[in-house]
């Protein structure tokens, strides 16, 4: 579906807090597409970074937060050494993340996890993903 893009969906702050957070400069970013290539996550998500990049770029921020490929990112920073405008993309997608964390908005609710899905989990791995994706 095409993303509207008006003085109503440009998000100026959302902009400023994504380089303030991330510490990023993403109007480097010139949509060449390597971070998505190198991203072993690209099949799985939504959005690529590229189209994450853009849209961030863009200000839109209710696109970005709807997308699940910041919830999905592994922080492996593949991207981020591929990158040939030097940006730090993985930082990128952290400072999404927290940003959608500050809005008490989580990717996983920990009480509405089934007790097989909690019996079965080692809890590093629940302990490590509540603490990446929960508020
Ligand atoms: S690799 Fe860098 S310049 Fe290319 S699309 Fe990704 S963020 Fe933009
Ligand atoms: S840091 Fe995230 S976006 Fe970048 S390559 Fe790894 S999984 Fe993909």
């Amino acid at each position: 579906m095409p993303i509207e893009i008006s003085e109503k969906t440009i998000k100026r702050d959302f902009i400023e807090k994504v380089i303030k957070l991330s510490g990023q400069d993403i109007n480097m970013c010139f949509q060449c597409g390597t971070c998505g290539g190198a991203c072993p996550m690209s099949d799985k998500v939504d959005v690529v970074p590229r189209k994450i990049m853009r849209m961030t770029q863009l200000g839109l921020e209710d696109a970005v937060m709807d997308a699940k490929s910041y919830w999905m990112c592994a922080s492996c920073h593949s991207c981020t050494v591929n990158c040939p405008r030097g940006i730090d993309i993985a930082k990128v997608m952290e400072a999404i993340r927290l940003l959608t964390l500050r809005k008490n908005v989580n990717m996983y609710e920990p009480s509405k996890l089934d007790a097989e899905t909690v019996r079965d989990l080692p809890q590093i791995a629940m302990v490590s993903c509540f603490r990446k994706l929960t508020s």
